[in-house]
């Protein structure tokens, strides 16, 4: 199934209207293929969309690159190579103001500044309003991503070797189970071991995992253009005390999460209800980020479960729920789940600590 690209542009072109913006300028990054279905080459060459507040937009393409365009909604015009797209997509109109997509390279926009003197301002304040609310299709897409990475999770005890193996060994073997298990992409898979798991953000290095640690293992890829995004922390051989108490809270933290985020919540709600459990436990201090992103066509997309945003959760916000403790030196825990709010978490693996080999 596709999607209803050219209603997508008649929701932004209303938003351009209320806020008085002329032109949408989309290049790069992941708000040309939420229009058009087509995801730019970030290269020399420039690839971008001209939305007009009225009328059919004009997508300017590369004409070796033209070939791999579907016309969905859109004009299409190849540029040659002694052709230049910015004097051409300038033509288009005389805006007063601009909206531009985050990820214009500043070498095209500097020049589309000397065609036209308008206001700019950040495309995405409209195009996160759209993007936010997922249709009944995305929220598919979603359902698989995070289902392939369930059934990657629940192989890892049985078929994934951890003790005397690096870090990186296990993380390949992470991104191998997610291709295997039906995503088009496998992008990310940090595999944080003893110490390292105590980095949220860690990759995956060449230390070698020993009896006795805690691993954590937050991976995900693509499905149908949309992310899957988990965490599980694992544990090499049996648990000490501390680690299975500190493994406690972090699940109960993420399932106070879980529950909040239903739909007429804040963002902050979901933050709050998470971050109470760890404080409560006196592990506060530890738990350094906010509690989750939205996710989608980017795997850290608005809305963010964060202290401050008061954002209201409508039916159909995707958006992770991942609280972790990170103790300097020593370990460190995340349990990760990706939500809908008026459905519920989309992931359902294990979350107890579960042992490895
Ligand atoms: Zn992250
Ligand atoms: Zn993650
Ligand atoms: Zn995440």
């Amino acid at each position: 199934m596709s999607f209803d690209y050219r209603g997508r542009v008649n929701r932004l072109q209303e938003l351009m209207g209320e806020r008085g913006v002329d032109v949408v300028l989309l290049s790069v990054g992941a708000d040309l293929p939420y229009f058009t279905g087509y995801e730019a080459m970030a290269s020399e060459r420039l690839t971008v969309l001209v939305v007009t507040v009225a009328g059919t937009p004009q997508l300017f393409v590369p004409q070796l690159e033209a070939p791999r365009v579907k016309p969905d909604g859109f004009e299409v015009n190849a540029w040659s190579e002694t052709e230049d797209p910015v004097r051409a997509a300038a033509a288009v109109a005389s805006p007063q103001r601009v909206a531009v997509g985050d990820h214009m390279w500043s070498v095209f926009m500097t020049r589309f500044q000397k065609h036209w003197s308008a206001e700019w301002i950040p495309a995405s304040e409209m195009t996160t309003e759209l993007r936010m609310r997922k249709d009944p299709e995305e929220v598919d897409r979603l359902r698989k991503a995070a289902e392939g990475v369930d059934r990657v999770m629940a192989r890892i005890p049985a078929e994934v070797k951890f003790s005397g193996r690096t870090e990186l060994e296990v993380s390949r073997d992470l991104q191998s189970l997610t291709i295997e298990e039906g995503h088009d992409a496998a992008e990310h898979a940090i595999v944080g071991s003893g110490p390292n798991g105590a980095s949220p953000h860690h990759h995956a290095s060449d230390r070698v995992i020993q009896y006795g640690d805690m691993v954590v293992c937050d991976f995900g890829g693509r499905w149908g253009g949309y992310w899957s995004d988990s965490t599980r922390t694992f544990v090499v051989g049996e648990p000490t005390a501390k680690q299975t108490e500190a493994h406690e809270v972090v699940e109960a933290s993420n399932e106070a999460g879980r529950r909040a985020a239903v739909v007429g919540a804040t963002c902050q709600d979901v933050d709050r209800a998470s971050r109470a459990v760890i404080d409560d436990a006196g592990l506060g201090e530890y738990f350094i980020h906010r509690t989750g992103h939205g996710i989608g066509l980017e795997v850290h997309e608005h809305p963010y479960m964060v202290e401050g945003n008061e954002e209201v959760l409508e039916e159909g916000m995707a958006f992770s729920v991942e609280p972790g403790v990170y103790l300097p030196g020593e370990f460190g825990i995340r349990v990760e789940d990706i939500c809908v709010a008026g459905v519920g978490s989309l992931n359902q693996s294990e979350r107890r600590l579960t042992t490895v080999a």
